[in-house]
């Protein structure tokens, strides 16, 4: 269970706040309400080590956690909220974007997508931005259990049929932070990435 345990390290507001790089970092991130927070929770067996429904559009930071191994959790901020003031959106943008494209330990990133509304146009326009850095990608379809178990098996095929074009670096599964299901494939998919 590489997530259990870990421990809060750091918070960023802005690019030059970025620590020095110090272990492997594994990033997660998705549209604002997606269940990011309940994710990351899920993972570590914590309940609040991720703040859960935070006001969006408040200061948007990058948060840091240790795990045991030493490699870091790296919790961005979530996108897509509409009400977000046009400064802030661009602070986040920023912010982001410098971390995923000059970050040059991070070995990942995990997103995280609502299975009721896969796909919206901003996940797409991150998955196909992000496919382009040559880096692993898994997606956590969540909420998996307000989905039917036909309709959620269908989303999977579905989603996994669009992403198939970006080619075996972008992965994808369901997950439900209320039922603690998909959690043993999110630990060997990410535990692949810093193992190998
Ligand atoms: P974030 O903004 O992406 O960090 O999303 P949160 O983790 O704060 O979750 C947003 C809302 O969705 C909260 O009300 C959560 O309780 C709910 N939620 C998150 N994950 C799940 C899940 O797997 N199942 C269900 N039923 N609700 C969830």
């Amino acid at each position: 269970p590489i997530f259990r345990n870990a421990q809060f390290e750091i918070s960023i507001a802005k690019p030059s706040g970025l620590p020095p790089p110090s272990g492997p970092e594994v990033a997660f991130a998705g549209r604002s309400n997606a269940g990011k927070s309940s994710a990351i929770n899920t993972l570590a067996g914590h309940v609040r080590l991720a703040y859960v429904s935070k006001t969006p559009g408040r200061t948007q930071l990058i948060n840091f956690f240790r795990l045991n191994n030493g490699a870091l959790l790296v919790d961005l901020p979530g996108y897509g909220y509409a009400a977000v003031p046009e400064k802030v959106r661009r602070d986040w943008q920023g912010l982001i974007e410098t971390y995923l494209k000059k970050r040059e330990s991070l070995i990942g990133l995990v997103l995280i997508m609502d299975s009721r509304h896969p796909l919206t146009p901003l996940d797409r326009q991150m998955i196909n931005w992000f496919a382009g850095t040559g880096r692993p990608m898994h997606v956590l379809l969540t909420k998996s259990d307000k989905l039917s178990r036909g309709a959620a098996a269908a989303t999977l095929q579905d989603v996994r049929a669009q992403l198939r074009p970006l080619g075996p670096l972008v992965t994808v599964q369901l997950f439900s932070s209320l039922k603690k299901s998909g959690v043993e494939e999110a630990e060997r998919v990410i535990g692949g990435w810093l193992n190998g």
